[in-house]
């Protein structure tokens, strides 16, 4: 089978098509960064806009791509949420209309479920369960993922997610907007021992993160004016690591059998964290599974190939589907931490 896949969640309009067999026939990705630079972060309205006004081409050229028409296709997908609703309502609203005039199914993916999915895209030797490390702008969860839809999240953030964490730090040290990537350049040329850092939750028994300390801790460094700013963009980085490795390594001692250790999100796209993993995973004798880097990020693939296995199962959701802003993965463990957990 043939899915479109269409992505408008949060900064980057995408479209994509991908097959059962894993291969991505064609993906265009349009990202705003231009647009939101200024303001030094993503502005819901102007990224509402820009979706609504690049979609409808990134598709037609996503498709003239392929050398495919909309009747070789035989599902459309979309981001339903969580996201910025202005423009998850454009990419939905636009998947409903295709959906609608070529008669084909209509599958609302979660934006997260894509990220949470992206590495058996890549991989076909990826099986369920796995346990999944999801870093990205504005998750940082740990999931036992069970099958398509069924996720247990064993740990999440208490306050920012990583990649907010990265971004605003990268915006204390200067270096722009979108900042996780300028931060991992950076922190090559610096001392990760130069700067003492906080390791928020370091050693506690439940697989939680903290991140908003140690941000503050990089704001007071860079204020003291006594650290270099690659020497405190390389301390930050490794204290994010000392924080990811510890609560991986406590909820790898929790989930029970898995196959692998696999990392997703837009954060996966750091090199030095890949690493890290990499030799946590080779520790418990499991494979490390990272997405490319273009799958990382977001992208529509993911999105697209979500579709495929709920697809393959039978899986359609009705044209009046609704988008939705809050959308967790573990419906349950996001009710007891609404509760104060
Ligand atoms: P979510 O998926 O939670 O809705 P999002 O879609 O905005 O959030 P992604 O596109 O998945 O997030 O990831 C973007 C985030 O990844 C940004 O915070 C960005 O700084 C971070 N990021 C990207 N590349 C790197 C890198 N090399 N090192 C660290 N962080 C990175
Ligand atoms: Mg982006
Ligand atoms: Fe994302």
């Amino acid at each position: 089978s043939i899915v479109l896949g269409i992505e408008s969640s949060c900064d980057e309009t995408a479209a994509a098509l991908v097959t059962d067999g894993r291969v991505i026939l064609a993906q265009r990705i349009a990202s705003q960064d231009e647009e939101h630079r200024p303001f030094g972060g993503v502005v819901p309205e102007i990224a509402a806009r820009a979706h609504a006004e690049r979609l409808a081409p990134l598709i037609e050229a996503t498709l003239a791509d392929a050398g495919m028409t909309l009747d070789q296709v035989d599902a459309i997908a979309a981001t339903a949420g969580p996201g910025l609703i202005g423009g998850v309502m454009v990419g939905l609203v636009t998947a409903k209309a295709l959906a609608m005039a070529t008669d084909k199914p209509l599958i609302a993916v979660n934006h997260l479920e894509g990220h949470a999915l992206s590495p058996r895209l890549a991989d076909a030797s990826l099986a369920y369960p796995y346990l999944l490390l999801l870093v990205s702008g504005g998750h940082c969860q740990i999931l036992l993922v069970e099958d398509v839809g069924q996720f247990r999240r064993l740990g999440t953030t208490i306050d920012d997610a990583l990649g907010e964490a990265f971004d605003k730090s990268a915006k204390v040290l200067g270096l722009g907007y979108p900042g996780g990537p300028a931060l991992e350049r950076l922190a090559l040329q610096g001392d990760a021992k130069k700067v003492p850092l906080p390791r928020p939750l370091k050693g506690s028994a439940e697989p939680h993160f903290s991140f908003a300390g140690l941000k503050s801790a990089v704001l007071r460094a860079k204020q003291s004016g006594e650290y270099t700013d690659a020497d405190i963009a390389a301390s930050f980085q490794q204290a994010a690591i000392d924080c990811l490795i510890d609560r991986t390594r406590r909820a790898l001692a929790k989930c029970g059998p898995v196959n692998a250790l696999v990392v997703a999100g837009g954060v996966a796209a750091n090199k030095a964290i890949r690493g890290a993993l990499e030799a946590l995973a080779a520790s418990h004798s499991l494979p490390f599974i990272a997405p490319p880097l273009s799958l990382c990020t977001d992208n529509a693939a993911m999105i697209a190939w979500a579709g495929v296995e709920r697809f393959e199962r039978g899986q359609s959701d009705p044209l009046d589907v609704a988008a939705r802003p809050r959308w967790p993965l573990d419906p349950e463990a996001e009710a007891v931490r609404g509760a104060g957990v």
